[in-house]
């Protein structure tokens, strides 16, 4: 079997074939960075990060491109009511951003490229649209008019017809179309320091051109993989497919992966319902990042996940039931290699990335007495570069005085060989709610 992905583009299941073998390019659309992103924007990053180490452990070198959206009218208000520059205002929140995502064991991008930064290549492109004849010029800025291009909507699976017929508003009267969007947007007042002087007009770019832009700049014209929230998908990528293969004439992208929402029981989280939780509140109330991690693997990328308390302390409770049991493995080396296990793991992530099912995978794994405790370890070491949920990394137990003690008595019993003595220590300890494992270095106390 081979990966297959969820492509938006034409609704089915497709076995991945990349434009060269063995290698991936993917670009996903990164952080706004003017506030604390919230949870509900973590799952898509954790989509991200799935999708890049299933890939690796698929065996593709894979090179992930992610933008910093550090100019628009919110980064532009933010700064203006902190008073402070535009850069240091999006630096502080890029600097939380990428906290929070190594906090969730979030790899960084291969790229991370800031929108400030990559003006010139969006100015390249915007100047190739003008020359085709896909972008106009307007009172307050350059438009991509969207008549012009064929194939508008189709990802979003657009009614081409509808959307034409819709009228010209007041405010935006020297529009060719109301779904005419800005590619660049000429200065106001209100941008304060914030502009470029370009050949295109003094101002600053629109949002949509950014990532087509920083995504050819390091991925070339065609992507093999886009990601992005599903509330991406109209207008922000259907508008990045248009300005882009209008201006190359290729192919934009051969496969969208589009992540469902987080939603709570009223609906979907969103900062302008005012219903987020950022992670330092979860934090806050005595959960760990990987805990919500580990509750979204626990759902389809694809399905919404509906976010409550208890939802989380069940996830909490089973990683830390996880963890534990990975603890207590002991380490024989009798029985069987457990191979099964990670075929049915990999095939698993073939499928659409069925994180749900590959946790349950390793849940079977851990049950079978069959299978060498040398073995499991070295599967779920494979299993979790894809999890990233530190399964194997001991957490740090305070050890009573009183178990201690027991422990290093039950020690010095095994070596003189008095088993009865021994065996008695090992059930005083485990009363107490620890496990000693032995090895040929000496012994371990764990929690139970
Ligand atoms: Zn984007």
């Amino acid at each position: 079997m081979a990966l297959k992905l969820y492509n938006t583009l034409t609704r089915k299941k497709q076995v991945f074939k990349p434009i060269i073998e063995g290698k991936v390019g993917f670009y996903s659309c990164g952080p706004t960075v003017y506030n604390y992103a919230h949870i509900g924007n973590f799952r898509q990053f954790l989509l991200n990060d799935i999708l890049k180490r299933s890939l690796s452990f698929l065996g593709y070198k894979v090179t992930h491109v992610m933008n910093i959206t550090d100019v628009d009218d919110k980064t532009l208000r933010g700064s203006v009511k902190e008073g402070i520059s535009l850069k240091d205002f999006t630096r502080k929140y890029e600097k939380i951003f990428f906290e929070d995502t190594d906090s969730l064991n979030i790899l960084k991008p291969t790229n991370t490229l800031r929108a400030t930064e990559s003006i010139n290549e969006m100015i390249k492109l915007i100047k190739i649209l003008i020359d085709k004849g896909y972008a106009y010029k307007a009172s307050d800025g350059i438009y991509f008019s969207i008549d012009k291009f064929k194939n508008y909507g189709k990802l979003a699976n657009l009614q081409r017809d509808r959307k034409t017929k819709e009228r010209v508003s007041n405010d935006e009267y020297d529009k060719e179309n109301a779904q005419d969007f800005a590619l660049w947007k000429f200065y106001t007042p209100e941008d304060g320091e914030v502009f470029w002087e370009t050949e295109l007009g003094k101002g600053r770019p629109g949002w949509h051109i950014e990532c087509s832009a920083m995504s050819m700049k390091v991925l070339g014209e065609t992507l093999d993989i886009h990601t992005g929230a599903i509330d991406l998908i109209f207008p922000h990528h259907t508008n990045e497919i248009a300005q882009s293969e209008a201006a190359t004439g290729k192919k934009f992208v051969n496969y969208w992966v589009h992540g469902g929402f987080l939603n709570m029981k009223e609906g979907k989280m969103s900062k302008s319902l005012g219903n987020v939780y950022t992670l330092k509140d979860i934090v806050g109330m005595g959960f760990k990042p990987l805990d919500y991690r580990f509750m979204c693997l626990l759902t389809h990328y694809r399905s919404s996940l509906e976010f409550s308390l208890d939802n989380l302390t069940a996830a909490k409770k089973g990683l830390e039931g996880l963890k534990n049991k990975i603890a207590n493995i002991s380490l024989s080396q009798l029985g069987s290699d457990g191979e099964k296990y990670l075929k049915d793991f990999t095939k698993s992530i073939e499928d659409d990335m069925n994180m749900p099912k590959a946790v349950q995978v390793l849940q079977k794994l851990l049950k079978d007495e069959k299978v060498s405790g040398k073995a499991k370890l070295s599967i779920i070491e494979k299993m979790d570069s894809v999890f990233g949920l530190d399964l194997l990394k001991k957490e740090k137990v305070s050890v009573p005085e009183e178990v201690r003690k027991l422990a290093e008595e039950r020690w010095q019993a095994k070596k003189i060989k008095n088993f009865k003595l021994s065996d008695e220590l090992r059930d005083k300890i485990t009363k107490l709610g620890f496990s000693v494992a032995d090895s040929n270095e000496g012994y371990e106390v764990r929690k139970i």
